[in-house]
């Protein structure tokens, strides 16, 4: 059986030592794709050596700002990846709380293109997202590979920011910089010292703290207990109210 996982980062790391530990007699070869994303050198310092590094270009326009997310590129990938490889399964890293942004990121799209596969390849090949299928979100996923065998250095040397003006640098402050913290804050681990500015500094991100933590988010009021070092009988949205987070932000 051979397995090509589409490696990008820590969501796609983690999909293939799903994978590996799932299908141990499989041939696995993970492939970066470079379609010109602003970060991808970034991106190819945290991943392992052994993978895979191929080019296909995307209109520039579709990114303004440096942006390089974008809708079509995971089937765009998906495709060469069969021409390419011709294998009998792909993985994504596509996370249960991360969909819905574009429209190639959520098992929908997988089944969709499992089928379109099979009809021009003539044979069953899957296209999955392990973690997806198992509904777990990005700190659910970095929970399973911390038990798993990865190290905290293995997920932390990883990054996940849009905005990257030099290898090794984090924002902090993107969106994906601050769900990467998020889930990791979940786990008990805080990266804030890895980016360059706090996710908290950030109205946008402490809003999004606050209304997910007043309406009852597991994960996130996990987190934010880590975060203010609370016991289980204090109230995580009092607390996030007062100034506690002001506090942490200027030591
Ligand atoms: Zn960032």
């Amino acid at each position: 059986m051979k397995i090509v996982v589409l490696l990008s980062g820590i969501d796609s790391l983690i999909a293939k030592k799903k994978i590996e530990i799932d299908y141990p007699d499989a041939e696995i070869v993970s492939v970066y794709y470079d379609y010109g994303q602003p970060f991808k050198d970034n991106d190819l310092a945290s991943l392992p050596d052994d993978v895979e590094v191929r080019k296909f270009d995307l209109a520039p326009d579709l990114y303004p700002g440096g942006v390089s997310d974008v809708n079509g590129r995971n089937m765009a990938a998906i495709t060469l990846s069969c021409q390419w490889y011709q294998p009998d399964m792909i993985v994504c890293g596509f996370l249960y709380d991360e969909q819905g942004s574009y429209k190639d990121d959520d098992i929908i799209f997988c089944n969709l293109m499992g089928r379109i596969l099979q009809r021009i390849y003539n044979k069953p090949i899957k296209v999955t997202s392990p973690f997806f299928e198992m509904r777990a979100t990005k700190s659910e996923a970095i929970e399973w590979a911390l038990c798993n065998g990865f190290t905290i250095d293995d997920l932390t040397r990883t990054v996940s920011c849009m905005f990257v003006e030099e290898v090794g640098h984090q924002c902090g402050t993107c969106f994906k910089c601050f769900t990467r913290y998020m889930a990791f804050l979940y786990n008990g681990i805080d990266v804030y010292k890895q980016y360059q500015n706090h996710p908290f500094s950030k109205a946008e991100n402490l809003n999004n703290v606050f209304d997910r933590v007043s309406n009852s988010d597991y994960i996130y009021t996990e987190a934010m207990r880590y975060f203010l070092k609370l016991s289980d009988e204090y109230d995580v949205a009092f607390a996030l109210s007062s100034r506690s987070i002001n506090n942490y932000l200027k030591k």
